[in-house]
Parts: C-alpha cells; sequence; structure tokens
C-alpha cells in the first residue's frame, strides 16, 4: 500500500504463494519479477547448492524486497534424513521385474547390480519383507535375504535409476537422527541470518521439532514469537500416525507430497492431504501444500486441467498457502507459473467464500486462546456483515491474525506489527497482508494512519467502515478490542 511498493497483482489472492529457488529464479534480475507476480514466501532448499550459494541468495532476496517494499518471508528448508544412492558405476541401471540387487556397505561400488548409499546402517536395518523404493517411487524392491554385509533385494517394479536418486524406507522404522550435522550447521545458519521459517524434512515425532526449535532458540532470538518458526514436513508415516502432537509442538506444517507419494501408498495422498490440512485449521497452524502442484508448467506455459484442479482443491481443502517447487526453481516458466497459481487462487476463492457457513469458532484445539478466538471470530462477521472496506489486526507474535485468518473472513486483512520478524511471519497466513511502518502502540494514531494510508491509496472513501482489532493493554495476553469505525 505504501508509494514505495512495486505493483502486485491487482488484487492479492488471499492464498499465499511459496516459490522454491533455483537457477531458474534466484538471479538479481528474476526476483523482482517473481515478487511482483505474487510471492509471498521465497524457499531455499537446503539439498541442493552450497552454504556460499545460499547466502548470495539470501543477500538477493532481502535487496530485492527492500527495493519493491513488499514484505516477504524465507523458509530455509533442511533436507534431513533423506537417504540417496551414492554413484552407480555407469551413472544409471536399468532395472528390470525379478532382477536381482544388493546393497552394500562403503560408499563405492564396482558392480553395476550393488548398490551404495548414504545412510551407513542401512545394511544392519533392512529386514527380509520391507519395501524400497527408489527414484521417487518409480522402482520397487523388496528384501529377500540379509547377509553381514549386505541386504539383497527383488526388483518388483522395474524402470531406471540414477546415481543420487532418493532411497525410500516406507514403514522401516530407521535409527538415523532427524537432525545429522550438516542439517544442524544449516539450522545455526538460518538462526544467525534471521531467517523466518526452518523447515524440517521427514519428521517423526514431536520431540524433533521440539530439538530444532530448542537449536534455534540457542543460536538466534530466545523468544518463540522472534526464533525462527519451524515447519513439520509431513511426509512418513510415522508423522501421520503422531499427527496431532507434531502439528501441536509444531509452529507450521507442510503437506510433501512428494516423498509422503512414496512413503505412503500415493492413492491416499488426496486424503491425507485433506486430514493433515484439517487438523492444522483445528490447531490454528499455518499448512502449505506443496509439491507438483502446477509440474507440466516446468516445460509448458499452460499447466493442465488436473493441475489446475489440484491447486483449487487444495485451496477448497483449506490451505494457507501453495508451494511450487521445480516449477520456479529449474522451470522455464518462473514467473508465469506464479501468475497462473495467482489465478487459480483468485477463480477459487469465491466458492470457499460461499462454502464458509462461520460455523461456530472450535475452540477445543490446544493452545488456542478463547477470548482471541471469539473477538476474531465476532470481528469478520462484524466486518462481513457491516460491508466492512477493512479489517486491520495489529499483533504482537502473529497469532491473533493467525487465529483471524483461520476464519476466513472475505474482508481484505491487514497485519501491522512493531516487530518485522512477526510482519515476515505473517506472509503465509491465509488474507492477511502485512504492513510494515503503521504505529501500533495507540489506536487512535493507528486508525488515523490506516485511514489516511487507505484514503492516499484509493482504498477508503468517505463513509466506508473499517474494523480494528487490538488490545485494550489491560490484558497482556489476549486481543480483547473491536473498534468499528465508518470514514467521515
Ligand atoms: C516433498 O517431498 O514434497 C518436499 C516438499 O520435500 P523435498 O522437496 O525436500 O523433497
Amino acid at each position: 500500500m505504501s508509494s514505495t511498493q512495486s505493483p502486485r497483482p491487482q488484487r492479492p489472492s488471499q492464498t499465499k504463494i511459496v516459490a522454491t529457488l533455483g537457477p531458474a529464479s534466484s538471479g538479481k534480475d528474476k526476483l523482482p519479477e517473481l515478487l511482483t507476480a505474487g510471492v509471498d514466501v521465497f524457499r531455499i532448499n537446503m539439498a541442493h547448492g552450497s552454504r556460499a550459494e545460499h547466502q548470495t541468495v539470501l543477500a538477493a532476496i532481502r535487496t530485492a524486497a527492500a527495493a519493491a517494499g513488499h514484505t516477504v518471508a524465507v523458509l530455509v528448508d533442511l533436507a534431513g534424513p533423506k537417504i540417496r544412492l551414492g554413484e552407480l558405476p555407469d551413472g544409471k541401471l536399468t532395472c528390470d521385474a525379478g532382477d536381482r540387487l544388493r546393497f552394500i556397505r562403503g560408499q563405492i561400488s564396482e558392480v553395476p547390480e550393488e548398490l551404495t548409499t548414504t545412510y551407513e546402517p542401512l545394511v544392519d536395518e533392512l529386514e527380509p519383507g520391507d519395501r524400497v523404493m527408489l527414484a521417487d517411487g518409480t522402482v520397487s524392491l523388496v528384501v529377500e535375504e540379509k547377509g553381514d554385509d549386505f541386504a539383497q533385494c527383488k526388483v518388483v517394479q522395474p524402470g531406471l535409476i540414477r546415481s543420487r536418486q532418493g532411497v525410500n524406507l516406507p514403514g522401516v522404522k530407521l535409527s538415523v537422527e532427524a537432525l545429522g550435522p550438516v542439517d544442524r550447521e544449516n539450522a545455526v545458519w538460518a538462526a544467525k541470518n534471521d531467517i523466518d521459517f526452518v523447515g524440517l524434512s521427514f519428521v517423526r515425532s514431536a520431540d524433533e521439532i521440539r530439538s530444532l526449535q530448542s537449536l534455534l532458540e540457542l543460536h538466534g532470538p530466545t523468544n518463540r514469537d522472534r526464533r525462527a518458526h519451524v515447519i513439520a514436513k509431513i511426509e512418513k508415516p510415522e508423522a501421520l500416525d503422531n499427527l496431532q502432537e507434531i502439528v501441536e509442538a509444531a509452529d507450521a506444517v507442510m503437506v510433501a507430497r512428494g516423498d509422503l507419494g512414496v512413503e505412503i501408498d500415493i492413492a491416499r495422498v488426496a486424503v491425507v492431504q485433506k486430514e493433515i490440512i484439517a487438523v492444522c485449521n483445528r490447531c490454528r497452524k499455518p499448512v502449505i501444500t506443496a509439491t507438483q502442484m502446477l509440474d507440466s508448467m516446468q516445460h509448458s506455459r499452460i499447466p493442465t486441467r488436473a493441475e489446475v484442479t489440484d491447486v483449487a482443491n487444495a485451496i477448497l481443502d483449506g490451505t494457507d498457502a501453495c508451494m511450487l517447487s521445480g516449477e520456479t526453481a529449474i522451470g522455464k516458466y518462473p514467473r508465469e507459473t506464479v501468475e497462473m497459481m495467482h489465478r487459480i487462487a483468485l477463480a477459487t476463492e469465491p466458492m470457499c467464500r460461499e462454502r464458509n457457513h462461520h460455523g461456530e469458532p472450535d475452540l477445543t484445539a490446544e493452545g488456542v486462546n478463547a477470548i482471541t478466538e471469539q473477538i476474531v471470530y465476532s470481528a469478520g462477521r462484524m466486518a462481513e456483515q457491516l460491508d466492512a472496506k477493512l479489517v486491520v489486526v495489529a499483533t504482537t507474535s502473529g497469532s491473533t491474525a493467525l487465529a483471524l485468518a483461520k476464519h476466513r473472513n472475505y474482508v481484505p486483512t491487514v497485519g501491522v506489527s512493531s516487530s518485522p520478524a512477526t510482519l515476515r511471519r505473517m506472509c503465509p497466513y491465509w488474507g492477511v497482508i502485512p504492513l510494515p511502518g503503521a504505529p501500533v502502540g495507540d489506536s487512535t494514531a493507528l486508525l488515523r494512519y490506516i485511514t489516511e494510508m487507505g484514503r492516499s491509496a484509493g482504498i477508503l472513501d468517505p463513509g466506508d467502515r473499517l474494523v480494528l482489532i487490538a488490545g485494550t493493554g489491560l490484558a497482556t495476553t489476549a486481543h480483547n478490542m473491536v473498534v468499528v469505525h465508518e470514514l467521515e
């Protein structure tokens, strides 16, 4: 809204967009385009690139955001305990049904049928009958026999495998630690660089989330409101078994459909997505739906009908944000893909609105503040029924803005805070536009500021109403004041 901002899409979508950066998008010329197209959160995938490259990309994001006058968040996604194949002697191997392959110890294989991995104890932990999935689940093996230094498998589903591809072991309980040394170093780097969100891959328990949060607190701001928020990536069957407690422990959640679709029966991905989103919405946690959303746009300017429907369905399921991966990291059309996601969101959101029946607020979830929930629920309804032009939510930690977002009110909403970190953390919250620079300590000054700003931006006219949600200052823990203001 400020005069220094470069034009964002005419009408921002309520659904937020996360874009993964890579060679196709992290250049200084590309980032402003993506910002203008509507990206709210940039994701740096730590599975690729060096520290120096990550540092350069981070600096480029901050420069681009400052130049555009936009508030954007940065998500650093830790690779987690992903097991990869070692080098294959010929770089690739065609596996036919019934072929025998052996996992062996060590790093180097000289025989095409012998496979090494990045996980040293694999040979010890596999048992006959276990399934091993390679090449994103396109090739599957079953363990037949075990010796001291090998695990022999039979190819069940044939296909081509290549060096360094991921190895998934659905249902196999591995002793691998959630945060290996490289992830720890990357988490410390994130904490020291004031990163907003840190993604933890292959989460299995709430304790893993808590230990990453402690690590971030140890090396960055100790206050929960200021430390990087941890995103639990749900992609393991164990995470589904412990879903409720993981969601309660996490600051945000990602439906990581890539590995999820390998770790569980791919046919269940859609129903599991709906279940995860529902739990996140009940627990008032931001949720991102990820992977292959507009995959064909890596090579094509137009997505498939199925992809358009997938993005729309995720929005109708109640996701706060949708994520682009290869589409923006290595695709030919990063800007066009973001624009397409934005168009699909705009086309879908009116249907969410029709479906939104404003049921009573659900106050059963853990960590929900009953006063805040009632206030935001009532303020949202009031804003709709009074045909308000704007809702303004003043928030210290962002949790009031998040609670408001979860009630899906359709009046344009701005979140204001004295903390730049809180403003950035509001980026993935559905429908909340972070607005820097507002005087939050004094409601009268805040109303005056918003009114003047809205007038000069042509958003507010005499007679228009706006709804302000803030604290009275009498209680420190809850938002307990709603002001309805009519412009003179
Ligand atoms: C996924 O598996 O869907 C995902 C987002 O994780 P990654 O890109 O790290 O594989």
